[in-house]
């Protein structure tokens, strides 16, 4: 896997701390990305098993997911990373520009979200947005979570990272 980037994030899994894997080749080149550094994967360097333990232990206090965004034509090799956080007792997250994910992907995986960014219909915090973000192991779809209003009124639970 080719990653372009990886970084400590606090927005894209509500209430988790994510360390996010910024992969190379999205092959879904939605017009408007903001991300089109990740579209090449000559973009990249490589990320394989034990690079990725060691990032791991280097932020494991700090975070509670492991969250991959950007490329995701490889899925077999995506899913050794996702089994590897698992073993280090993470939870797993996908972003996606496809419109669902396999079911042997979701199956490593406890957030998704899903849908190619359309500027006029916006993103996670927009209602009017295409994109569902989905807690599957709840079975729950998260969206109201990204929305301005909403997150001003849910208080924040210390006990749940
Ligand atoms: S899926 Fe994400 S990274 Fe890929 S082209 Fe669309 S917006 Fe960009």
């Amino acid at each position: 896997m080719q990653i372009f980037k990886y970084d400590i994030v606090f927005q894209e899994v509500p209430h988790h701390i994510s360390l996010a894997f910024y992969v190379c080749g999205c092959p879904l080149k939605c017009p408007g990305c903001h991300s089109t550094e990740l579209w090449s994967e000559k973009n990249g360097y490589k990320l394989d098993i034990p690079l990725f333990n060691e990032i791991i232990d280097r932020y494991h206090d700090r975070i509670t997911t492991v969250l991959f965004l950007g490329g995701e034509w490889r899925e077999s090799e995506l899913i050794e990373f996702l089994k590897t956080a698992r073993e280090r007792n993470l939870l797993t997250a996908f972003y996606t520009g496809a419109a669902d994910a396999s079911p042997a992907l979701k199956s490593h995986l406890d957030f998704l979200k899903v849908g190619p960014w359309r500027r006029e219909l916006g993103g996670l915090d927009s209602p009017s947005t295409n994109q569902i973000f989905y807690d599957l192991k709840n079975n729950r779809i998260l969206n109201h979570l990204f929305q301005r209003e909403h997150n001003k009124e849910i208080p924040h639970d210390p006990t749940h990272p």
